[in-house]
């Protein structure tokens, strides 16, 4: 078989920000408006400082306001619920990202739903879930549909095709599980309970890796030509699939980094775009 195709998710990343860096211009012409993210830190996690970091530099790159709030470790639910009601009800905010995880004290789900739906960029409510699994407006939840950047722009079909995502945590293996049945997939979700889990990943044409376990999908579990869509991102920069025995099995694969990494935030720049367009009274579609 032929070497499979290395999925750039740094390029497709840049596509989906210039699209992005469009509606804000068209958006501050038409109305006046910078649109703005503010991203929301509870701690000092130092991989959640970066990362929250490269989040509000990119809004700035497409011509974005960020802004931040940083908050103790020692923050109590309320106070949190608090704050993040007060940046919902700030029209000059058009997106509120709660970066995860929060502090164990801090009761995580109350929070994110806490992040009114139309300021939900980062696609974590229960409302934005609804919304994506009922093909209705709304945001779908970034690193997943960063992964669906992806798949279309490599123009990759996935209707009649058996999808397999192993993960099934509510921001990833679950949402991209829905996403793909919306592009007509025959979707199986795998989790740590499924009982022999080599022979399911065999069955997928298409196989998303959300597991958290470095080198976890190994290349003698695939089907030959498989795609893989690698969303681990582990320390030292290891994916969840061992890039070096799926590599000669896949047709197409997402590297560990450079593959599905930059698209999750390239998809929260995008929708903030969106958010704010909407929020201005413009139809994102049209600009
Ligand atoms: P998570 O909340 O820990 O969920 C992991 C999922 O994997 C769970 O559903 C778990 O099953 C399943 N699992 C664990 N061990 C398993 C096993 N032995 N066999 C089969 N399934 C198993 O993790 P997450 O937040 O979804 O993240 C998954 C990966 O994506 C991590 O590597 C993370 O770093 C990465 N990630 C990347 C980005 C990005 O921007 N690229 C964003 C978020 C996460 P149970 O439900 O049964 O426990």
């Amino acid at each position: 078989m032929s070497d499979p195709t290395i999925i750039d998710g740094k390029k497709v990343s840049k596509q989906v920000q210039e699209q992005a860096a469009q509606r804000v211009e068209k958006i501050k012409q038409a109305t006046g408006v910078t649109p703005c993210l503010v991203t929301v830190l509870v701690g000092s996690d130092p991989a959640s400082i970066t990362y929250t970091q490269m989040k509000r530099k990119r809004c700035e790159a497409v011509g974005m306001k960020s802004m931040k709030v940083e908050l103790p470790t020692e923050t109590t639910t309320d106070q949190l619920l608090a704050k993040i009601k007060e940046l919902g009800d700030d029209p000059a905010i058009h997106g509120i990202l709660l970066q995860h995880p929060v502090p164990s004290q801090i009761d995580e789900r109350a929070a994110f739903e806490a992040i009114p739906a139309s300021k939900d960029v980062d696609g974590v409510t229960i409302a934005s879930f609804g919304a994506m699994a009922f093909d209705l407006p709304g945001f779908g939840c970034a690193t997943p549909a960063g992964i669906c950047d992806l798949i279309d722009a490599y123009d990759i079909d996935c209707t009649g095709k058996h999808a397999v995502v192993i993960g099934r945590s509510p921001i990833l293996g679950k949402p991209m599980a829905m996403m793909l049945l919306a592009r007509h997939a025959t979707v199986t979700i795998c989790h740590s309970r499924t009982v022999d889990l080599p022979s399911v990943v065999k069955q997928g044409d298409i196989v998303v890796a959300a597991v958290g376990i470095p080198n976890f999908v190994k290349g003698d579990w695939l089907k030959e030509g498989a795609i893989v869509l690698d969303a681990g991102y582990n320390p030292g920069n290891v994916g969840d699939c061992d890039y070096e025995s799926c590599f000669p099995k896949s047709s197409m694969i997402t590297p560990v980094p450079g593959g599905v990494g930059p698209t999750t935030i390239a998809a929260l720049i995008n929708q903030t775009s969106i958010g704010a367009a909407r929020q201005l009274g413009l139809d994102p579609n049209n600009l």
